[in-house]
């Protein structure tokens, strides 16, 4: 009460951190809720050098206190030399394995800021919703190549595990984290590559900041402000990095899935476009250039604000969007962009935004009623103009259309519907072949140097960051393709824990209590068999030119007969679907038209005139997508062998071809929908998948306000069961994650039980004597294999290099 201005009490409370905070670690999070005192708030903004001296000094706290409890941790490991998790930090070591144990230890843990927990090898990252002090260099260092019991769980112990793995076996590793929307996914992505780009230290400085550079880059252009997450990815990720058989960061390469290209024309309510307009728009604002980039002035562009509710003042003022702008400026020039190549994706951007600002009206006469023309030409004409293409061809391209009839050739006219649908195509289409051109040109920049790693002996961290799962008051097309991405990426995560798993336990006759867990394979053949699945009979409807939404619904009411799917009685052209993660309901408005994604050829042909050179590279070659066709084909053919059923058999060259082709492709044959597109990049997907050892990160959502320090415990309960976090924590507990032949196992591990010159047999009994000698306990013996426990591996390398 004494204290009366904010000055005072910032002072007061530095002084309380600093007395109080360095002996009690378990205070933080008081402190953080004293951050959000309206004093504490008024100083900061008021006062930047107070603002900054708090900072940092809560910064070296956390720091502090971090550091303080593993040291602690590390004492008490060492006391009762176990060499597991300290407990508690792993789920498997509780002594009750119920939901409400579970979920109880998970608050507690959050309450304190220990925002990861393990459950075996799996790591649980619970949402922090704050910036954390425990990201930093000296982290880094603290999680280099160390015992995971030695630190508290964390996001770099995992990234860690994943590099140790690649240098140690020789072989390729992949980091999936999955989560729904808004949970942490692309978070931990950039923590991962933060991590590794530290681990595989590039002898090149330039290559390493490169290489941190490319998220930012590429989610400038992929990711967008939804209801959910405003920083929602809105494309599926794969991220190599590629490191030489030293270990060392050799370069890196992204595969990109299914850009929600929808979004660049229209978003739904309290929803924004990709982050690259508005970023674009305030910085050439800032940088007085948007005349250059024949860019309004007074009211924003449609596109950027289809619901008319911002004022330019919003965007252009926004000292963020300013900031990544220029952000993303120094990312295109220390990536490799040239200067020209830049200039050319902004005025691709601004002749976007420009042809959403194209009007069309109808003309009436005697003869003709579904006739459009542009009355007013001044957007037509800015963006034939930043296109390099004649504004007259442009608007003929989008008022009219050629068709081939019985080898004739007429020439329609497009209603004002179909012109705008034109129009909103052709914008798609320039912003998905931006998008897949930014991506191709980042792998060609970021490919190893052949001089200094030979392709063939590169080896990889993948990293899979893709679209969480998503249920919004309405659904669309959208949601359903990422929704049933979720769902395999979910089968595979079950494959790989429980299926595979009990399958090789039978085999080798080792026994091991069967775990049930939810299997949603039923789902997934529900939506990707072929030819009755949801997919195939939405792209069969999508070739009729007359089916309607209410011909959809019909089409898959009468031929979808599985109790995941229903069509609800009071809402019309509904259907429901009961997910894995939930029910959702999906509205099929617009359904037929967007799986078509047409682009009609009179479109390709005018911009394919264009003088800009970057522009007719986007529209020469429709097969760059999937880059080399020819190792594309073999890859996919080869790992359609050891995929799932539903996506890995039944298919033939022709059908891989044909899923290989651009969805926007109009020359030839049959033309290609975003369903079957979308098909085979989950194949493609997967493929990359499972050439390497995967590793598990489940990014869960403590609430849905995304508030600091706030665990709502049904969000989390929901969260838990349907990933099946309970089931997995008993399967670890129980089960044996690394399975070793036992020829691979003798010469790997001889070393430490035998002389170095003395190669023994790779017999069953060598395996056994040289686990006696290092004293590990509980593995179990197979046929043909060992069954090790995860922190068995980890204990055996770790005395391999003699730690
Ligand atoms: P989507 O599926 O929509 O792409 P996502 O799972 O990728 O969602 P993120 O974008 O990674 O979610 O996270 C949402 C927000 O949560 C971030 O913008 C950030 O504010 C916060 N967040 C997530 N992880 C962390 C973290 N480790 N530290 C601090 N804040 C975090
Ligand atoms: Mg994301």
């Amino acid at each position: 009460p004494t204290l009366r201005s904010p000055d005072q009490w910032c002072r007061s409370f530095s002084h309380f951190i600093s007395q109080c905070l360095i002996k009690d670690f378990e205070a933080r999070p008081s402190v953080t809720h004293l951050l959000e005192h309206p004093f504490i708030k008024q100083a900061h903004g008021k006062d930047e050098a107070l603002r900054q001296q708090l900072a940092a000094l809560i910064q070296e706290q956390q720091e502090f206190s971090y550091k303080s409890k593993t040291k602690h941790e590390r004492i008490n490991s060492r006391k009762t030399l176990i060499v597991e998790s300290c407990p508690g930090d792993d789920l498997v070591n509780l002594e009750f394995l119920d939901e409400e144990t579970i979920i109880s230890h998970l608050h507690k843990r959050y309450d304190e800021l220990q925002v990861y927990t393990y459950v075996g090898d799996i790591l649980i990252a619970l949402n922090p919703f704050q910036n954390l002090s425990i990201y930093s260099p000296q982290f880094s260092k603290l999680y280099h190549g160390v015992k995971r019991a030695d630190n508290p769980p964390h996001i770099f112990a995992t990234a860690d595990a994943a590099y140790q793995g690649m240098v140690t076996f020789c072989k390729d590793q992949c980091i999936i984290i999955s989560g729904e929307s808004g949970a942490g996914k692309t978070e931990s992505a950039h923590l991962i590559v933060q991590h590794l780009t530290f681990l595989g230290k590039a002898n090149n400085r330039s290559l390493r900041e490169k290489i941190l550079q490319v998220n930012p880059l590429v989610e400038a252009f992929g990711n967008a402000c939804t209801a959910i997450n405003d920083n929602s990815s809105r494309f599926g990720k794969y991220l190599e990095m590629k490191f030489s058989p030293t270990g060392a960061v050799v370069g890196a390469k992204i595969s990109e899935y299914l850009l929600e290209k929808s979004r660049v024309i229209k978003q739904a309510a309290g929803e924004k476009n990709f982050h690259i307009f508005y970023y674009m728009y305030a910085g050439l604002h800032h940088q007085d250039k948007l005349k250059t980039y024949r860019l309004p002035d007074r009211t924003p562009p449609r596109y950027i604000d289809s619901h008319q509710c911002k004022v330019m003042h919003d965007i252009v003022s926004r000292k963020l969007y300013k900031e990544q702008f220029d952000a993303i400026q120094e990312c295109f020039r220390n990536i490799g962009f040239t200067e020209e190549e830049v200039i050319s994706v902004y005025r691709i951007l601004s002749a976007i935004l420009n042809t959403g600002n194209i009007e069309f009206a109808a003309i009436t006469s005697q003869h003709q009623t579904d006739k459009s023309e542009v009355p007013n030409s001044e957007a037509l004409e800015n963006a034939a103009s930043l296109l390099s293409i004649g504004a007259d061809e442009l608007q003929e391209a989008l008022t009219s259309q050629c068709v081939v009839t019985r080898g004739e050739t007429i020439i329609r006219t497009n209603s004002v519907d179909k012109a705008t649908d034109v129009r909103d195509a052709m914008s798609k289409a320039l912003y998905g072949r931006l998008f897949s051109w930014i991506v191709n040109r980042i792998n060609s920049l970021l490919q190893p140097d052949v001089n200094i790693c030979a392709a063939e002996s590169c080896m990889n961290v993948g990293i899979l960051d893709i679209f969480g799962f998503e249920n919004f008051k309405k659904n669309s097309f959208e949601q359903l393709c990422i929704n049933i991405a979720n769902e395999q990426i979910q089968f595979y995560f079950n494959q790989h824990i429980f299926a595979l798993e009990q399958m090789e336990y039978q085999s080798e006759g080792v026994d091991a209590s069967l775990v049930e867990y939810e299997d949603n394979r039923p789902i997934l053949d529900m939506f990707l068999q072929k030819p009755m699945g949801l997919l195939s009979l939405l792209d069969e409807e999508s070739r009729f030119p007359q089916a309607t939404d209410q011909t959809l619904v019909d089409k898959f009411e009468d031929n979808l007969r599985c109790k995941y799917f229903w069509i609800p009685k009071r809402v019309e052209l509904c259907f429901g679907i009961q997910h894995y993660a939930g029910k959702v309901m999906y509205c099929v408005n617009g359904f037929l038209e967007k799986n078509r994604d047409t682009l009609p050829a009179d479109i390709v042909l005018v911009l394919r005139t264009s003088e800009n050179k970057l522009l007719q590279q986007l529209f020469s070659s429709p097969l760059t997508k999937t880059g080399n066709l020819a190792t594309s084909r073999a890859r996919v053919t080869a790992a359609s062998r050891s995929l799932p059923p539903q996506l890995g058999s039944g298919r033939s060259k022709v059908d891989t071809m044909e899923m290989m082709r651009h969805p926007d492709e109009t020359t030839n044959m049959r033309r290609q929908t975003v369903a079957s597109y979308f098909r085979y990049s989950l194949m493609d997907l997967l493929s990359k998948m499972v050439v390497g050892q995967p590793h598990f990160v489940r990014c869960i959502k403590p609430n849905d306000d995304r508030q600091a320090l706030r665990l709502c415990r049904e969000r989390v309960m929901v969260q838990l069961r349907y990933t099946g976090i309970l089931e997995m924590a008993n399967i670890r507990r129980q089960g044996y994650s690394h399975r070793i032949l036992f020829e691979e196992f003798v010469p790997r591990y001889y070393y430490l039980a035998f002389r170095a010159h003395q190669m023994p047999e790779t017999s069953k009994e060598n395996v056994v004597l040289i686990l006696e000698r290092t004293k590990l306990e509980h593995w179990v013996l197979g046929k043909t294999k060992v069954f090790l426990k995860y922190y068995h591996v980890e204990q055996l390398n770790l005395l391999l290099r003699g730690v």
